[in-house]
């Protein structure tokens, strides 16, 4: 469930995915460490990228306001502190 979410969030920034494990959710609570599914970044050079929106996505702002980025005009969810698409300070 958690993974599809960040599957998808993922995929709304243009990191493309595969949910791996999902056998595992039988066992939830067992393996407390174990009881998501791993999810598998494609493409190397999108994996750092991925990891600090896997960082954003966990520590999400319900209180945050989408903004623009003054250096490219990109707009950007609130819970962003950097432009996701060329990594200026908000
Ligand atoms: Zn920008």
């Amino acid at each position: 469930m958690e993974a599809q979410l960040l599957k998808d969030y993922l995929a709304s920034h243009h990191i493309q995915t595969v949910i791996q494990g999902e056998y595992l959710s039988g066992a939830a609570g067992e393996l407390p460490a174990l009881q998501f599914p791993v999810l598998w970044v494609l493409e190397d050079e999108d994996l750092e990228r991925g990891k600090e929106l896997i960082g954003y996505f966990f520590q999400n702002d319900k209180a945050a306001i989408p903004w623009v980025c003054p250096a490219c005009g990109e707009h950007n969810e609130g819970q962003f502190h950097i432009c996701w698409n060329c990594a200026k300070m908000k």
